[in-house]
């Protein structure tokens, strides 16, 4: 059997290295090593695989959430509520900025921020939501979409796990999600389902306004060169990354059905275990599984955990922490926050191995082991 991994990047480039190597031949070949045509190319491709009114590429997913932050002129002391299950780079930008973390629940069946728990925590000063499409299932847009048309908040998108993920409206409607709030962001670090071979992020809008600010921003606060209007970074995409995301996005549906693919053999696998509960896919949404995330009920999480690990099989836990429990939000005074459905997650969630190049043999495996330990 070959070697289980969390990620196999490897394989999955060997598959595409004709394809690839050419790309960055080229990038080498023009020494437009920033912004060059792949940047261009990939932004046009990307926009158009999205359908988002405009996309602006940039350095990292944590500083697509950053620009996207600025770009709304949110000022110090502003409150934006987020989920606490999430990957610390959502909610540590809040703070960076001077803004206040506002940690509030998920709903413990799809991992997902909780419209009824934003409701609650909205105050005078609230001023945007930023909900996650976490493990690569979609958030519940609908209901945070209209209680942010009622309050007249700001929605930002963390599409960093799920790029290529379809939400469906109630009245039948499809939009990729990272295109549906105010702003939505992405990701395009190694292991993430559309993944550079460095780092890399995006940064999504429909209003034109709102675009040009985020792209000035991104570049120093100058559209001209020189003058520089507002306080800016510095955060780009560069040309070999773009080459290297330009020919992946091409198979990025594809790489979704076989994350899908392993997700159903998983599912399959442990169905109708009562200590196992299988990843819960909402109704208004598919599922592109960056993680395949297991609840487990009676059952030692960090015992299975090492017993994987001998039998060299990996897994992970996301998040050992949740946001509202870590030191860096101290004095923001959240320890005595209560949010019993992310304190319940945080105790029983493991996440297997998803990725494109897994075969039928190592799932086997994997779920032998699980049921194994699970069963004994
Ligand atoms: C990966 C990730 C980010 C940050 O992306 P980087 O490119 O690593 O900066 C932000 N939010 C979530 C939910 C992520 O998973």
């Amino acid at each position: 059997m070959r070697p289980i991994q969390m990620v196999d990047t490897k394989s999955q480039y060997l598959k595409i290295k004709t394809e690839v190597d050419a790309a960055l031949q080229e990038v080498l070949d023009s020494a437009a090593y920033i912004n060059g045509k792949a940047v261009q190319d990939f932004t046009t491709a990307l926009n158009t695989y999205t359908g988002a009114g405009y996309t602006i590429p940039c350095a990292n997913g944590t500083d697509a959430l950053q620009i996207a932050m600025m770009a709304l002129d949110l000022q110090p002391g502003d409150e934006v509520i987020t989920p606490s299950f999430t990957y610390i780079a959502t909610t540590e930008v809040v703070a960076l900025l001077r803004l206040k973390p506002v940690f509030v629940e998920v709903d413990p069946k799809t991992f997902c921020i909780d419209p009824e728990a934003v409701r609650k925590a909205i105050t005078p000063k609230t001023k945007a939501i930023v909900p996650v499409h976490l493990y690569g299932q979609a958030a519940p847009m609908e209901a945070i979409m209209a209680i942010a048309e009622e309050h007249g908040l700001y929605v930002i998108e963390d599409n960093a796990q799920a790029i290529g993920c379809d939400y469906t409206f109630s009245d039948g409607t499809k939009k990729k999600t990272g295109t549906i709030g105010t702003i939505g962001t992405t990701s395009f670090y190694p292991s993430k389902n559309l993944g550079a071979y460095g780092d890399g992020g995006a940064i999504f809008t429909n209003d034109e306004t709102l675009a040009a600010k985020i792209r000035m921003i991104a570049n120093h606060g100058q559209k001209e060169r020189y003058y520089h209007e507002v306080v800016g970074c510095n955060s780009r995409l560069d040309s070999m990354q773009a080459a290297i995301l330009n020919v992946k996005l091409k198979r990025l549906d594809e790489y979704s059905a076989a994350r899908q693919a392993v997700a159903d053999h998983y599912n399959k696998s442990f169905a109708d275990n009562d200590r196992i509960i299988t990843p819960h896919v909402a109704a208004y949404t598919n599922h592109v599984y960056h993680q395949y995330t297991l609840v487990l009920e009676g059952v030692d999480r960090d015992g299975l955990n090492k017993y994987l690990a001998e039998q060299k099989i990996p897994s992970m836990i996301y998040y050992p922490v949740p946001g509202h429990k870590q030191r860096m939000f101290a004095s923001f005074g959240l320890p005595e926050l209560e949010l019993k459905h992310t304190d319940w997650l945080t105790a029983r969630v493991i996440s297997l191995p998803v990725h494109t190049e897994m075969d039928t043999e190592q799932l086997n495996y994997i779920a032998e082991h699980v049921l194994t330990y699970i069963n004994q």
